[in-house]
């Protein structure tokens, strides 16, 4: 059995076909967690939930993306409007009451993204406060309502371990820095809070600076849990959208990386989603 811990079936990606793609997922032995990306998303994941019972759960938070308007190609809610995230203000109530419902394993995903940042410097700082504010209200949530905490985290782990360490009274007991990507001395840090590091088809990109192979070798087998972030990310040989069936790809690959068995890998990742999520 596996947990695929970071999915987004809530998506619009899968309007045509969820009902199909929830039940290969649960024929193949896979749970999902369904993560929530703003309102809409985070309450349809929390719908399904009910809807399909045994294996199907929820995350619900607001994601640093969707603090401002921005053109970028993220197709989560309507698929009419595929170039435009709309800008959300975090209401910690309307959070807080979904995130009460017994099928929410976490507060997620939420953080921070640098990625598409804006040019002057002094937007700069208003859009990074505004990220930063957001996140530790978010993080006073999951206190205070004691769930796990999913990290978003995007050429950001500088400003997101730092806000870790200032905020104390905020900063989960458990959580997971989702599809890490990242260089070894951030991992350590996220390691030394005793977090857990997700892991997904990123792995089998090229990207500069960072070190896959070193940072999975590096990685405790009780650290680790797998994920697809479907829609997005598709292993190489996958279909072009992705979907809990191709966590299996992951699996191999770390299994590879680290010279262990594959059922290794996946007994100790569901073991450790288990634990995190406590499910
Ligand atoms: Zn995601």
């Amino acid at each position: 059995m596996l947990i695929d811990t970071h999915a987004h079936l809530n998506f619009s990606a899968y309007k045509d076909d969820i009902d199909e793609v929830i039940k290969r997922t649960l024929d193949n032995n896979i749970w999902v967690i369904n993560v929530g990306s703003q309102s809409t998303t985070s309450k349809r994941a929390v719908e399904m939930a009910e809807k399909y019972g045994q294996g199907v759960f929820a995350a619900v938070g607001l994601h640093p993306m969707h603090l401002e308007e921005r053109k970028v190609d993220i197709s989560e809610v309507d698929p009419q409007n595929v170039f435009k995230t709309r800008a959300e203000e975090f209401d910690y109530g309307y959070y807080k009451e979904l995130a009460q419902n017994p099928k929410v394993v976490a507060i997620g995903e939420i953080g921070l993204d640098y990625y598409y940042k804006p040019k002057t410097k002094i937007k700069l700082e208003v859009f990074k406060k505004k990220q930063k504010d957001t996140f530790l209200q978010q993080l006073k949530l999951a206190k205070e309502l004691n769930l796990p905490v999913i990290f978003h985290s995007r050429v950001a782990h500088k400003d997101l371990i730092g806000l870790l360490k200032d905020n104390p009274a905020v900063r989960p007991d458990k959580a997971v820095a989702h599809g890490f990507v990242g260089n070894l001395a951030e991992l350590k840090e996220y390691l030394s809070f005793g977090y857990y590091i997700g892991v997904n088809g990123i792995i089998f990109k090229k990207i500069e600076g960072i070190d896959f192979e070193e940072n999975i070798k590096y990685l405790p087998l009780d650290r680790i849990v797998v994920e697809t972030d479907a829609p997005y990310l598709s292993p190489p040989r996958a279909g072009e959208r992705n979907e809990p069936l191709f966590i299996k790809y992951v699996v191999e690959e770390i299994a590879r990386i680290k010279g262990v068995s594959r059922e290794e890998i996946e007994e100790k990742t569901t073991q450790n989603a288990m634990e995190l999520f406590s499910i």
